[in-house]
């Protein structure tokens, strides 16, 4: 802790202020599989643009992202979710 200058410290406590605590929204709803078919959930978890959300702004966690990538990757290529939007 000593080592840790003043600076490094503020600059912590400011990047973490915003930030609300994060549930993984699979593990709340216990949900063991997602499913790909599942559009409407897949939908709030990619960006405008179509990008996957990532983990530390999604607050999933590591087991449910593993899964969810996957279920994205497969319901695009099934024409449910898109690539990418021109
Ligand atoms: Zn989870």
């Amino acid at each position: 802790m000593a080592m840790m200058s003043s600076k490094k410290k503020a600059a912590a406590r400011k990047r973490r202020r915003f930030l609300r605590k994060k549930i993984c929204r699979f593990c709340a709803d216990k949900l063991t599989l997602i499913d790909y078919k599942d559009v409407r959930r897949l939908r709030n978890l990619i960006t405008e643009r179509g990008k996957i959300i990532p983990r530390r702004i999604s607050g999933n966690c590591a087991g449910h992202q593993r899964q969810l990538t996957t279920a994205i990757k497969r319901s695009r290529h099934l024409a449910l979710m898109p690539f990418t939007v021109e």
